[in-house]
């Protein structure tokens, strides 16, 4: 039996993915990364592409510019069906810490990820950072490929974080879902659970801005109208693992 176990053993090899490599992760052949709006992008352009969007507000002029809000986008592609204007790439590095972050303008300067503005969370979590994952009504997407890093082809536990079962143990809660009424309360008691520092991390556009649900009566429209402003942004619809993966570990600046 336990020769079967080790043959077995010897026949899979290590199956443990490097993260993260030169030439970046295996990513599926129709995945959409970080949107490009064209520098010449008009308002007639952004007009065309908005009338494909199921997502209302999610592109808009702003602050005189065509503009694509990550936080709210659900990466359907309809837009860049409709428009030549916008184009997604594969660049999966999404994460930031600032949810003015999250918008995309026509003309932006060639995007850089950034790192964690609050220098004392690198200090405090490079090592370990433990995770409480809170599901508030999402539709189980965000939740499973965040279930994904915990298997051994991602093995998070690697780079010291580890989904734990108590907020009394938790550094950061991983908000899913648009935080329905339901889940409001279960949210701000978890979060009140939990133990100084603290830390709020929204991860996919309902956890943002409430996704597709925004302005529904029966949603808060994401974490921050009940815990305090997030301080990671994971977009996605779901995220990607490795987009999930790429931000976590900026986040504790490794
Ligand atoms: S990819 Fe985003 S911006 Fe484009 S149509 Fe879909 S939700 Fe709207
Ligand atoms: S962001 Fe998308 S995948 Fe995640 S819970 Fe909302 S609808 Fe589901």
């Amino acid at each position: 039996m336990i020769l079967k176990s080790i043959l077995a053993r010897l026949f899979q090899g290590y199956r443990t993915g490097t993260f993260p490599t030169k030439s970046g992760p295996k990513l599926p052949p129709d995945f959409k990364g970080r949107p490009v709006l064209a520098a010449d992008m008009t308002e007639a352009d952004l007009k065309v592409a908005a009338a494909a969007c199921p997502c209302p507000g999610c592109l808009a002029i702003r602050n005189g510019k065509p503009s694509l809000d990550l936080g709210r986008c659900t990466f359907c592609g309809r837009c860049a069906a409709a428009s030549p204007k916008i184009t997604f790439t594969k660049d999966y590095r999404l994460a930031v810490f600032k949810r003015e972050d999250l918008i995309v303008s026509s003309g932006d300067p060639e995007y850089v990820p950034p790192q964690n503005p609050n220098a004392a969370i690198p200090r405090l979590l490079k090592r370990s950072c433990q995770i409480r994952e809170v599901s508030a009504a999402g539709c189980a997407a965000c939740e499973l490929d965040f279930n994904v890093l915990g298997t051994l082809a991602w093995d998070l536990g690697r780079f010291g974080l580890k989904v734990v079962a108590s907020p009394r143990h938790a550094d950061a809660v991983y908000v899913t879902g648009p935080v329905s009424r339901n889940m409001a309360l279960a949210l701000q008691k978890t979060y009140a659970a939990m133990s100084e520092p603290r830390f709020v991390i929204a991860a996919g556009a309902c956890a943002i801005s409430g996704g597709l649900y925004a302005g529904s009566p029966e949603v808060r429209n994401g974490t921050s109208d009940v815990v305090p402003e997030p301080d990671l942004f994971i977009p996605g619809c779901p995220p990607h693992p490795a987009t999930a993966l790429e931000g976590l570990l900026r986040f504790i600046g490794r």
